[in-house]
């Protein structure tokens, strides 16, 4: 979208900028997501009462109803792909023009922070409904973009000085064009790109093949695996109707281990789903300490109407929810610092990021096993992959010492 309104001339600003324009991408996965959605669309109003207010996404489709009072326009996910021309006209009924007095500084300081790494989605919709999930009623149609398509908008953003793309879709891992599947698109992305460093968002386990795992002998693919299981808890899963079982799920793990020694398996977790029992919780709890995830990101059960989980009896009291929730969230910390252990001593690759505070010379980035790593340098480090000796623990990550050249 951003390219698309740049292309026409408007300029891109950071989020909370002062903007003729606000546009909000929305998201309806869960009732946080929607209440963000509501809250972003009034403080823009609020900062600015003459732009115009843009939503856009899942929570449109969802319920237009709810957003239309607090909104310009709103434009479902049928219509988005024509979202330049909509403004366009909407401006020109008004007989309004963009201005573009905002600071240009700004624009150009929030184009160089999205430079490191950019998100691209090959995949869009799902056709076979978890019982919780409002997805497939907001993108029920399954489509992939092709992988000429594909190949060109990486080509776009090396040029551009991108280090990592992060392939991204509802559901990666359904990828489909004339040519194959996932397999073939990476590794037609890695023959006919000079990406460096390639990530794929999120995976399920019945995806997981010898063929697919053949393709990390490139060093290039990022050593991450995303595959949420999101419950650990044979019965639950079943409530949930998950396509695979608890032992399916395992063994891909134990694939992607065998054939990746240093992986990052990371997961998501619902807690509290309609009837999971104490014992239910308990067995979901003790599979993913035993996993050995790298991190897992706990999110309580939401309930969204029209899936037939919020017509399911037994709702998870509020308290039990919470209390679950942060026991879960206990886990994620212990396993993710249990995971950073491994590697205290080890010099890695970093993909570094902007300086965290102007002057400070202190930089963030990740590793390609997922590991945020600190570090300071008195050059910039912004978007450049260069080594660090992980010493230890660091807020949210490990501190590093810098080892290697800088390649940037
Ligand atoms: S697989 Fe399940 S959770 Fe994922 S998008 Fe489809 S319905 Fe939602």
């Amino acid at each position: 979208m951003s390219t698309r309104f740049c292309r026409a001339g408007f300029c891109l600003v950071p989020p909370n900028a002062m903007a003729d324009i606000y546009i909000a991408n929305t998201c309806t996965v869960t009732h946080v997501a929607d209440r963000k959605a509501r809250h972003w669309l009034r403080l823009s109003r609020r900062r600015n009462p003459q732009a115009i207010i843009v939503a856009v996404g899942c929570y449109v489709q969802r319920a237009p109803e709810e957003l239309s009072p607090i909104a310009d326009l709103v434009v479902d996910n049928r219509r988005k792909e024509r979202l330049l021309e909509i403004v366009s006209d909407w401006l020109s009924s008004q007989q309004l023009l963009p201005h573009h007095e905002h600071d240009q500084l700004e624009a150009t300081a929030g184009h160089n922070i999205a430079r490191v790494r950019s998100l691209i989605k090959i995949q869009e919709g799902c056709r076979t409904p978890c019982s919780y999930c409002i997805v497939p009623r907001v993108r029920a149609r399954e489509s992939s973009c092709p992988a000429s398509q594909v190949i060109e908008a990486i080509q776009e953003r090396v040029a551009a000085g991108f280090r990592e793309v992060v392939l991204t879709g509802t559901k990666v891992g359904c990828y489909r064009e004339a040519g194959g599947g996932l397999e073939q698109l990476v590794e037609r992305i890695l023959r006919e790109t000079d990406i460096e460093r390639l990530r794929i968002s999120s995976l399920q386990p019945q995806e997981i093949s010898p063929q697919l795992l053949d393709l990390w002998q490139d060093d290039r693919l990022c050593h991450h695996f995303h595959m949420a299981l999101q419950s650990g808890s044979e019965a639950v899963l079943q409530r949930m109707r998950r396509r695979y079982t608890l032992c399916q799920y395992q063994q891909a793990m134990d694939s992607i281990r065998q054939a990746i020694p240093d992986v990052a398996i990371t997961t998501d977790i619902m807690v509290a789903f309609p009837g999971e029992t104490d014992g239910e919780f308990e067995q979901s709890y003790q599979f993913c300490r035993q996993a050995d995830f790298a991190d897992i990101h706990v999110f309580p059960f939401s309930s969204r109407p029209g899936t037939v989980a919020a017509g399911m009896p037994d709702q998870v009291d509020d308290r039990i929810k919470a209390s679950r929730t942060h026991r879960m969230l206990e886990l994620s910390l212990c396993s993710r610092r249990d995971f950073e252990h491994r590697f205290v001593g080890q010099s890695m690759p970093v993909l570094w990021e902007k300086e965290m505070f102007s002057g400070s010379g202190l930089y963030s980035g990740l590793t390609g096993n997922y590991i945020r790593v600190f570090a300071r340098s008195r050059t910039s480090l912004a978007n450049c992959i260069v080594s660090a000796k992980l010493t230890g623990f660091w807020h949210q990550g490990m501190w590093g010492e810098l080892t290697g050249e800088n390649s940037g």
